[in-house]
């Protein structure tokens, strides 16, 4: 793909101004006005526009997205949401989720609003293997390109960009934006609702990832009407059954304690998948469970899927599987979390997985 100079000199000014800017709030951010000013009059007519987040969606990408769309719908914009593939259903009661169009499931109408439309949003991922199906028709399309996210390394494919990862989430990068816009006062109680569940969930309900920056954000967002005591409800207590009894069979039959190498793996095969009849959604949050033992500082969970072997990586403290993910698995994230995956079978990757970190927990010691 060929990008023009205009738009290298902007990336790379969209960036600095970016990096530069560590405060939330209107009154503290006039000096980098200069490429939030361009977008503020792109978006000062009402436009064509979508938004786009991650495969497997969780309430940071969800989150984000709706209260992203909420703010600019409000404003006269026509908006369309679109994810790869469908999200799960703790997120289902935020105001709109069913409009939100899902590519594995209607990818002729996802690509023709991507082929269609003025601007696009990429929110919480930043390379376009994560949004696969559509990843031809975004690098084809002549729309402008925002992407906001808080993930290390951005592939640079966005026009303008906010990268930052000192921030708990992308929900928090969301109202930071929306204040660069000078435009906070716009944000109310349903928009607020959307950003605190990205800010709770990609934070583990404020137990790590947190930055100053994110509980005055969280503040503010109460300030403004988001309802805390529904949204933890919503996310944290409202299992069924079925997945209950699910993190039961995977804490009992399917988990590996490795003393020496201080780490767990959890896997679930394909016909555990067909047994407990397993949706999508319904795995989320195993892999932290295995962090719950003083011993493990590593954390794997598995899952043995249709075509590829999907890894959720954790850890405490030091030890980055974020390296693990991008090194060994062609994936990504953060340091304390991470994911990627792998074409084989699942003992092999089970496998790998083990002498990944071994390997990388011997190259620590020699350092
Ligand atoms: P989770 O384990 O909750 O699915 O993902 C944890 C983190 O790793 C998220 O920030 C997510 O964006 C990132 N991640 C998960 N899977 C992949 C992947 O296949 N590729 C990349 N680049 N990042 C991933
Ligand atoms: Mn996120």
């Amino acid at each position: 793909m060929s990008i023009s100079t205009h738009h290298l000199v902007n990336k790379f000014y969209t960036f600095v101004w970016i990096l530069n800017c560590t405060q939330a709030f209107d009154t503290e951010i006039h000096d980098y006005m200069e490429n939030i000013s361009d977008i503020k009059s792109l978006l000062s007519i009402p436009k064509d526009i979508v938004i786009l987040s991650h495969r497997n969606p969780d309430g940071d990408a969800i989150g984000s997205s709706l209260g992203l769309y909420w703010f600019l719908k409000n404003q006269g914009h026509k908006v369309n949401v679109i994810f790869p593939s469908e999200y799960p259903d703790f997120v289902a009661w935020m105001p709109d989720a069913d409009k939100i169009t899902i590519c594995d499931l209607d990818k002729d109408f996802a690509i023709r609003c991507i082929d269609n439309t003025d601007v696009i949003f990429c929110l919480d991922f930043n390379a376009l293997d994560r949004v696969d199906p559509m990843e031809q028709a975004i690098s084809d399309s002549k729309a402008v390109k925002i992407m906001i996210d808080h993930h290390m390394y951005p592939e640079g494919f966005a026009d303008h960009m906010l990268s930052k990862t000192d921030s708990s989430s992308t929900c928090e990068l969301i109202f930071d934006f929306i204040s660069m816009l000078g435009q906070s006062q716009l944000i109310d109680g349903k928009i607020a609702d959307c950003l605190l569940t990205g800010i709770i969930t990609d934070t583990g309900s404020f137990k790590y990832n947190i930055y100053p920056s994110t509980l005055r954000v969280a503040a503010s967002l109460l300030e403004r009407g988001a309802n805390n005591d529904f949204i933890q409800e919503e996310i944290f207590n409202s299992m069924n059954e079925k997945e209950l009894r699910l993190l039961g069979h995977c804490l009992y039959n399917r988990m590996e304690v490795i003393d020496e190498l201080e780490t767990g793996i959890i896997w679930l095969t394909k016909d555990d998948f067909e047994k407990f009849d397993i949706k999508r959604g319904d795995t989320e949050g195993i892999v932290n469970q295995i962090l719950k033992m003083k011993k493990v500082k590593i954390a794997a969970f598995i899952k043995e899927q249709p075509s590829i072997i999907k890894l959720s990586l954790r850890s405490k403290g030091d030890f980055s599987v974020q390296e693990i993910a991008t090194k060994y698995f062609k994936g990504g994230g953060h340091k304390n979390a991470s994911g990627g995956y792998f074409y084989g079978s699942l003992n092999n990757c089970i496998e790998r997985f083990k002498r990944s970190v071994k390997t990388q927990l011997e190259a620590e010691k020699t350092s």
